[in-house]
């Protein structure tokens, strides 16, 4: 397994997509991750409702069926979201798995019912205390992370990456990470008008006086409030960190695996600049790109930010995407930010 490496099967209109990734994965080693007994976990991102964009069903059905040819025990997983939508527990997340068309396999949400199953691991930087891996993830024997390539407002995309550092962990690490951010409340610019009041899903905005002050524990600084200020009173700053952050979690999730137990598959179609968590689709504004697979998910997600204009979400959304791929880098994380890719 060549780290360094990438696979790609570009995007066809006229081709069979399926057979196409399957001759990816063949090339690519994709399941030499799995042995027989193990149990597999098959991550992936099952949508949020409403919001089409996320990785067709009958990919990752193939997925299962062949780990399973192979005497692996496979199960579909996702962890519960820290924000109130529709996965922010394991009803209502299993719900809309089976919604979005995943209820051909085992749905587990990883890290339980209310996020209370994770396993504290080392983090591999002073930037996060530890990595609460969920505890699905962190009991399997091996790992398939199979991602939808997209912009996100806070990290500036999303892809392999992110789908380990933010999807494989419990709602306090997610936090975490999200609390790397600074958020400002400019009182000057506040006219006490409580719209970020009835924005935040939490209700954490208070109103002191005729100013807005936000100093729960429990903000997640997400972008809710500062969307919704009419006079651009709150800002998020130090963008990068959650960028960081990221970076920081997803290598210690994949610190848990012995080597050659995770392999990554990416899916670039449907890109828009809005991630699968929002119950919107965003501007799909480039053409389906293709599919990638890779040992690495620095590698993977270097080669598919390369296709897929990442300039572009960088300056949607204010950071540079890049910031996740140099930070893994430094971290020690095998893989490459030039990697070879290969076309199959
Ligand atoms: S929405 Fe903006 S202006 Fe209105 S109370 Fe909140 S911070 Fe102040
Ligand atoms: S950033 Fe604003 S909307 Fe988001 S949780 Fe914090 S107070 Fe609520």
């Amino acid at each position: 397994m060549d780290a360094d490496k990438v696979y790609f099967v570009p995007w066809n209109m006229n081709g069979d997509m399926l057979e196409r990734s399957k001759a990816l994965y063949e090339s690519a080693g994709t399941f030499d991750v799995v042995s027989p007994g193990d149990k597999v976990a098959i991550k992936l991102h099952a949508g949020e409702l409403g919001n089409p964009n996320y990785v067709r069903p009958f990919f990752l059905k193939h997925i299962v069926d062949r780990v399973r040819s192979l005497g692996g025990k496979p199960f579909l997983t996702d962890s519960t979201t820290y924000y109130p939508l529709k996965r922010n527990n394991a009803v209502d997340h299993m719900e809309t798995a089976v919604a979005n068309g995943f209820g051909f396999a085992p749905f587990i949400v990883a890290d339980g019912l209310m996020s209370e199953n994770g396993v504290s691991r080392p983090s591999p930087d002073p930037l996060l205390e530890d990595v609460e891996v969920a505890g699905a993830v962190d009991q399997a024997d091996a790992m398939i992370v199979v991602s939808h390539l997209k912009g996100h407002p806070l990290t500036g995309f999303g892809g392999a990456i992110k789908n380990v550092g933010m999807g494989c962990v419990t709602k306090k690490t997610k936090l975490e990470q999200h609390r790397l951010l600074d958020l400002v409340v400019h009182q000057e610019h506040c006219q006490g008008c409580g719209v970020c009041v009835e924005a935040c899903w939490f209700d954490l905005p208070r109103l002191e006086g005729d100013v807005a002050v936000i100093d729960s524990p429990n903000c997640m600084r997400c972008p809710i409030c500062s969307s919704s200020c009419p006079e651009g009173a709150i800002t998020l700053e130090n963008r990068d960190k959650i960028l960081l952050g990221v970076s920081v979690a997803a290598k210690g999730v994949m610190d848990v695996f012995p080597p050659g137990k995770v392999s990554y598959v990416n899916f670039a179609n449907d890109v828009s600049t809005v991630c699968d968590c929002a119950p919107v689709q965003g501007d799909k504004y480039i053409k389906d790109v293709g599919i990638f697979a890779s040992h690495s998910p620095l590698s993977i997600d270097a080669a598919g930010l390369e296709h897929i204009e990442y300039e572009h979400l960088n300056q949607v959304h204010g950071v540079d995407c890049q910031v996740q791929l140099v930070k893994m880098q430094e971290l020690g994380a095998a893989g490459s930010r030039q990697p070879t890719v290969e076309k199959v």
